[in-house]
């Protein structure tokens, strides 16, 4: 197997590190070449250009952000024949876009399916990581000890398109979770209640969920940085999300106005900070309105 990683951003760099600690000879590529560069000593052969790394590779890995790049990778460059290749795509994106990109890939005479993640950068150094995997079962089945050297989670979830749609099914509960947590803090801080009270009580009921003890310290002090799954990326999933489920009748009025909060914390600033700073477009300081 001649395997490629394309992308290696806060979630391609980890994933490299673990393919390549397990053993498996890896190419890079990433549009930012320096970003790729670290993975050198870690036994990576790094390419500056991405026609390269396609013509030179038969399993290509790729962890961009959206739609849009991945298809500026895969079809505006001069690679016209796919034969023999195949694609395994990670990144967060639609379950049509998904299917788009296959029937694309296969013209070009090539293999395509879906793994999106779920989990961040410390889950991929913990092998934690949760896998979706749309496609044919017998494309994937090959690729299992690729897989578990970064999860012991590796879930099929039927065709391709199918693990897009989970991907987003689950992303809809961070973002709002995140939205839920913010109004119920953010008032309990404006009343000067006790907020370990406050915990307490969530804790031992059945509202609780781990997020929002993972986010409590952010929220409450104002600190967003250091991201692992930046504010601008969320946006990019809540889009997604609205498109996707207002297509298959789900009411998704709540989550406009959850997109409101989100772009109020993007203006000021907080696009690539972590998630969270959501809490900063729902839980307003004194000079703002
Ligand atoms: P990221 O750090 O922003 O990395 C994005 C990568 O895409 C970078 O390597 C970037 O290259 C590349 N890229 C963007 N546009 C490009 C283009 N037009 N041509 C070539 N390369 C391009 O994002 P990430 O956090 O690793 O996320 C990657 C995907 O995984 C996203 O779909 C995200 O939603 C999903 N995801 C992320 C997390 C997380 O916790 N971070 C968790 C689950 C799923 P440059 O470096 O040159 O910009």
């Amino acid at each position: 197997m001649k395997l490629a990683l394309i992308g290696t951003g806060l979630m391609g760099l980890p994933l490299s590190k673990k393919i390549l600690e397990a053993g498996f000879e890896l190419n890079v590529y990433n549009r930012t070449q320096s970003k790729a560069e670290p993975l050198k000593k870690f036994g990576a052969k790094v390419f500056s250009d991405v026609n390269q790394i396609i013509k030179e590779s038969d399993t290509i890995i790729l962890m961009l952000t959206d739609f849009d790049s991945i298809t500026e990778v895969l079809f505006e460059n001069n690679v016209n024949d796919y034969s023999g290749k195949t694609i395994i795509q990670m990144s967060t994106i639609a379950p049509e876009e998904s299917k788009e990109i296959e029937t694309r890939i296969k013209k070009l005479l090539g293999a395509y399916f879906e793994a999106p993640v779920l989990g961040s950068i410390k889950q991929i150094e913990n092998g934690d990581l949760i896998v979706l995997l749309g496609g044919e079962t017998e494309l994937f089945r090959k690729y299992n000890n690729l897989f578990k050297s970064f999860s012991n989670k590796i879930l099929e979830i039927g065709n391709v398109g199918n693990a897009s749609a989970m991907k987003l099914a689950l992303n809809q509960l961070i973002i709002s979770e995140t939205v839920a947590f913010s109004m119920s803090l953010g008032f309990v801080r404006e009343n000067n209640l006790d907020i370990e009270q406050f915990m307490d009580i969530v804790r031992n009921s059945a509202l609780y969920t781990p997020t929002f003890d993972k986010k409590l310290n952010n929220m409450v002090t104002r600190n967003f940085s250091n991201p692992n799954f930046p504010l601008k990326h969320l946006l990019k999933d809540l889009d997604l999300i609205l498109g996707a489920f207002s297509e298959k009748q789900i009411n998704t009025s709540s989550l406009k106005g959850a997109r409101r909060n989100l772009l109020s914390a993007i203006e000021k600033g907080y696009g690539n900070q972590d998630y969270s700073a959501l809490y900063n477009g729902i839980h307003l300081q004194k000079d703002e309105t």
